[in-house]
């Protein structure tokens, strides 16, 4: 009997021991493969810092591509490109005027009512998203669409708004891709960004395309003023306040322009506008530098993208990609770690899946349990069943991201101070210098606000950022086109 016990007892120790022996084995396996996850993570964090000192190169290399792009065309990665706007609007326009802005998800028609000094007395305006087909579809149908709706907003509005007998309706025009500006009125585009690729519309002008898709619409309309969306936007803030220097889109896509003096610009060959002025549109999203934390996820974004080569800083600012660099890493971890389980998740290899707006809400999740997250992997990736720390991961990894994207537009920020002087405390007690900020990703991307803001104090130092704003320009690239279709209008006397 006690032989039987004892026997039992080795029996049972043997199998509480080969028990324990699995789990062990999978515990150590598992934290081998969580290791595995955390030194992926490790290695990304390491690849993407941006220390100071890197953000000062980063900022001086700018103000240097700044000026090789303003000295000639083809100069430098940045296009440097001359907006024909030298009269920013006074704040004395007046009248009724239209804007189109067609930027990247969506496109907007805006009828804006300008009553002098008394500023925009009204404004309504439609938005209609973009078919996906019709980016990558032929110019024709994309300014077909355009120009329908257009006209369906004109159609639809009350007899109220007239314009006096004897005159057109007039149209700003917001086409925030490279263009190489003939006139204020006209421009052909040089290429296309942010997931467009309508071959047939490059070196074409722009306007006389809308023009022509307008007509079709039997629409009686002029385009008085062709803008990107930086510039519309620069052009809404100086309406409002007088010391706006600069304005910065980060939306879909990113990039910046600025109030150049015309003497400086030794590319510009025209008759030195009354001003002294020149509005230059930087298409600051093309800039690159090899201070640029690149890893090997951007890099792959990059090859697979329909602009390889081109857009550097965009594809690690912007929020077209944020959401997919955070995706990419998240694969790598699934396929090297087994971070999701044994098999990746199929939805995760999906590229452009994990949306910016996504991201951030995972970002931004203040539960205990990271619900948020939770459900987001589950609802987009199909991923059921996490972990808290694989959640706390995800979320790290959104932080990575989204920090050395919003610390790189910092010292973008910071290059453009320096290229106009204005990064040191000589420019008179009391001198605000005002960035006129615009686009989605940084009017719903707290977290990216927040460290942006953060960084440009920390990059211009105390004295020096008190004189700094960054305002936030709310919808100014419409309301920016409508005031320049007006300071250029056609029947301004003189
Ligand atoms: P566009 O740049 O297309 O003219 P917007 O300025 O409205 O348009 O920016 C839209 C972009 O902003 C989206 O593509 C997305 O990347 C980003 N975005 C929108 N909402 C959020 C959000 N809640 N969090 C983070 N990014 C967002
Ligand atoms: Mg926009």
């Amino acid at each position: 009997m006690g032989k039987v016990v004892a026997c039992a007892t080795v029996i049972g120790a043997t199998a509480a021991c080969a028990v324990a022996t699995v789990l062990i084995h999978r515990y150590v396996k598992k934290s081998k493969r969580w290791g595995k996850a955390i030194a992926i993570l490790k290695e990304f964090e390491e690849k993407c810092a941006t220390p100071t000192l890197k953000l000062k190169q980063v900022a001086d290399a700018m103000t240097v591509e700044m000026h090789a792009g303003l000295a000639s065309d083809g100069g430098s990665k940045l296009k440097m490109l001359i907006s024909f706007v030298d009269n920013l609007p006074t704040g004395n326009e007046e009248g009724l005027f239209y804007a189109l802005d067609l930027g990247g998800t969506n496109f907007r028609v805006l009828r804006v009512q300008l009553g002098g000094k008394d500023g925009v007395v009204g404004q309504e305006f439609t938005e209609v998203s973009i078919p996906p087909n019709l980016m990558v579809g032929t110019s024709h149908e994309l300014f077909d669409y355009i120009a329908a709706e257009l006209s369906k907003f004109v159609n639809e509005e009350s007899e109220d708004f007239k314009v006096p007998p004897g005159r057109k309706r007039e149209l700003g025009f917001t086409f925030s891709f490279p263009v190489k500006q003939t006139s204020i009125s006209s421009g052909d585009l040089i290429n296309w960004t942010k997931g467009f690729k309508i071959d047939d519309a490059v070196g074409q002008d722009v306007v006389a395309e809308l023009r022509k898709a307008i007509e079709r619409q039997g629409l009686d309309m002029n385009i008085t003023a062709l803008v990107n969306d930086t510039v519309g936007t620069l052009a809404g803030g100086r309406h409002t306040n007088k010391d706006v220097i600069a304005a910065v889109i980060l939306g879909t896509g990113t990039n910046a322009a600025y109030v150049e003096s015309a003497q400086a610009i030794p590319k510009w060959h025209g008759d030195l506008p009354k001003s002294g002025e020149m509005v230059i549109n930087m298409e600051w999203g093309n800039f690159r530098s090899s201070h640029l934390p690149l890893t090997e996820y951007d890099y792959s974004l990059d090859a697979e993208s329909l602009n390889p080569g081109e857009q550097t800083f965009e594809k690690i600012i912007s929020g077209m990609y944020l959401g997919e660099i955070v995706r990419r890493v998240l694969y790598k971890m699934a396929e090297e770690a087994w971070f999701f389980g044994e098999t990746v998740p199929s939805k995760l290899k999906v590229p452009f899946i994990l949306r910016t707006p996504d991201m951030s809400a995972m970002h931004h999740d203040s539960s205990a349990d990271l619900n948020v997250v939770k459900t987001k992997l589950k609802e987009i990736l199909e991923i059921s069943d996490t972990s808290l720390e694989v959640r706390k991961v995800v979320v790290a990894l959104c932080n990575i991201v989204a920090t050395r994207g919003a610390r790189l537009s910092a010292a973008g920020i910071v290059g453009i101070l320096k290229k106009l002087g204005k990064d040191t405390i000589t420019n008179g007690e009391g001198q605000k210098n005002v960035i006129a900020m615009d686009g989605g990703l940084y009017e719903h991307y707290t977290e990216y606000r927040k460290c942006l803001e953060n960084t440009l104090k920390e990059l211009l130092g105390e004295g020096v950022s008190d004189s700094v704003i960054v305002e936030h320009s709310n919808d100014g690239s419409g309301t920016g086109a409508a005031l320049l279709a007006a300071s250029h209008s056609f029947y301004l006397d003189g």
